[in-house]
């Protein structure tokens, strides 16, 4: 386990200098495998954000950076080879204040994410910037029309703890491909995979001072500094649907425009006619293994046919037998810890709410026994849970996932759109084109169908209802970052 031996001391990145806090304060950084001080992090005063606005907003009104693509898909390039050359490092601050596991690592924690990088430098570079829609009879007589996009301006980009690297780099680097500048602000849980984003960008890249800010702060809510800014055009804020709700009120007083990534509480419906529940349950509760139940786009409601309701929970529960646990930094571990002792209260605090319900718990639901140093909570399975219960409403954001029955497929789309979230979802059953059609029915973002993977770079994530507004990736994830412009000339 990481024992409570110093942390690096990251700093502060504003207006292209690595620096501290105008006051000189910082606050713990807490190890979620010991549960101890890992070391400390800047702890960012109001006087910070507004620097770093004004840095972003320097750079964006007074520097070439939003006019040439050619220079930001270079740029992004050469941040692609200082991240991969310090990947390693990036590793071990992750699996150090998420509690991520060095399996996780290598896919989504760091490795995945760096994909990002290539996609949207190659993406900058073959991107129609300007598109002529030709001359028409208009009002005014002939006229020849065309359309620009270019960047929204000064981005304010707000992230949660649970994958920091995806998250952080699924603002900035879009972000910075469309020529936008950025205030990223991480969550007060883990400050330095976010500050170490910072010091690759200033101490490996030619990205000019102030196009890329990183400031830190043990207070949540300060990223009210930045959504109350008026010179900050676009918020990007990943985090839950409450605090979603804050950020676009207080957006609303300058109309700053908001691309919101919520929450989730996404259902995996398995048919009736597959052979057996193996491949439905691995990819349940692998999933939820990979992040410790803390993912927003996780199958966390099993929607299991009635007449084979058993056979499913046995298949989930023996999987989950195989995932106890464990220090996050041994390569064999599945399963780390979460993210705060606050964290593994609230995931207890659900689980009893369902048995208190009339649910049963199959497995789990407890700290494990012995006790473990740190914030672990061992992998549960809750059975003959209804969909109006508050485990099947509310994300739980632990290693829990609920076992709803059904009786047919109207029946299993039914309950799974019974949700105001709307983000992501799986379908398994034999027939493909029935599992297929019923996956269409179903109103998320993704869909998976019979284990079939959507993430990646150039796929568009983002949901429908309470889930969100906007995708991150993809071209969509560029558009996001610009704004469309519209010009005429009189045609001769
Ligand atoms: P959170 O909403 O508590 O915090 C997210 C970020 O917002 C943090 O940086 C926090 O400091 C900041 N914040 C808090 N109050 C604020 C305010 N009033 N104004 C501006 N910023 C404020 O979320 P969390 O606990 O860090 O993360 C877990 C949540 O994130 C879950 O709900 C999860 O579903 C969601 N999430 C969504 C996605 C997605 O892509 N849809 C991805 C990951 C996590």
């Amino acid at each position: 386990m990481m024992g409570s031996q110093p942390g690096p001391h990251e700093r502060l990145l504003i207006n292209g200098a690595l620096c501290e806090p105008s006051d000189g304060s910082t606050y713990p950084n807490v190890g979620p495998a010991s549960g101890q001080t890992i070391g400390v992090a800047p702890d960012a005063t109001r006087t910070d954000f507004e620097a770093a606005v004004a840095g972003a907003r320097n750079a964006f009104d007074h520097t070439e950076w939003p006019s040439d693509p050619t220079v930001r898909a270079a740029a992004i390039r050469q941040l692609h080879g200082a991240l991969l050359d310090h990947a390693d490092e990036l590793t071990e601050i992750t699996i150090a204040e998420v509690g991520a596991t060095r399996m996780a690592c290598s896919t989504v924690q760091v490795l995945s994410p760096l994909e990002m990088l290539p996609y949207y430098a190659n993406l900058t570079e073959s991107f129609e910037w300007t598109t002529s829609l030709g001359t028409a009879d208009t009002l005014g007589g002939p006229a020849h029309r065309w359309i620009e996009r270019e960047a929204v301006g000064v981005v304010a980009a707000i992230t949660p703890w649970n994958v920091p690297n995806q998250i952080n780099l699924a603002k900035v680097v879009p972000a910075l491909a469309a020529g936008c500048t950025v205030v990223l602000k991480p969550a007060p849980q883990t400050p330095w995979t976010a500050l170490a984003l910072g010091r690759i960008i200033n101490d490996h890249t030619d990205i000019p001072p102030g196009v890329v800010n990183v400031v830190s702060s043990s207070v949540p809510s300060a990223g009210e500094y930045l959504t109350s800014d008026p010179r900050v055009d676009m918020i990007s804020f990943t985090g839950s649907t409450a605090t979603g709700r804050l950020v676009m009120k207080s957006a609303a007083d300058s109309l700053t425009k908001v691309f919101l990534e919520l929450g989730g509480k996404s259902a995996l419906i398995a048919l009736d006619d597959l052979e057996d529940f193996g491949a439905a349950a691995a990819t349940a509760v692998f999933g939820l293994a990979t992040v410790c139940g803390q993912g927003c786009a996780l199958v966390t409601r099993l929607l299991l046919p009635r007449s084979r309701y058993d056979e499913g929970l046995e298949a989930v529960s023996s999987m989950m037998s195989h995932t106890p646990p464990g220090d996050p930094s041994d390569p064999a571990t599945m399963l780390g810890p979460l993210i705060s002792q606050s964290q593994v209260d609230s995931v207890d605090r659900y689980v009893r709410s369902a048995v208190s319900d009339g649910a049963r718990i199959v497995c789990g639901g407890r700290r494990p026994d012995p006790p473990m140093p740190g914030f672990f909570y061992e992998p549960t399975l809750i059975a003959d849970v209804d969909n109006s219960m508050e485990v099947a409403r509310e994300e739980i954001f632990g290693p829990v996932l609920v076992a709803i029955p059904y009786d047919d497929d109207d029946h299993a789309v039914r309950i799974a759109n019974d949700s105001v979230y709307g983000l992501s979802g799986a379908v398994f059953g034999a027939d493909e084109t029935r599992a297929t059609d019923l996956a269409r029915r179903v109103r998320t973002g993704t869909m998976s169908i019979n284990g079939g993977v959507w993430y990646g770079p150039d796929v568009p994530f983002g949901g429908f209802k309470q889930s969100g507004i906007g995708k991150e990736m993809g071209v969509a994830g560029l558009e996001e970052y610009l704004e469309t412009r519209s010009f005429a000339r009189p045609a001769s």
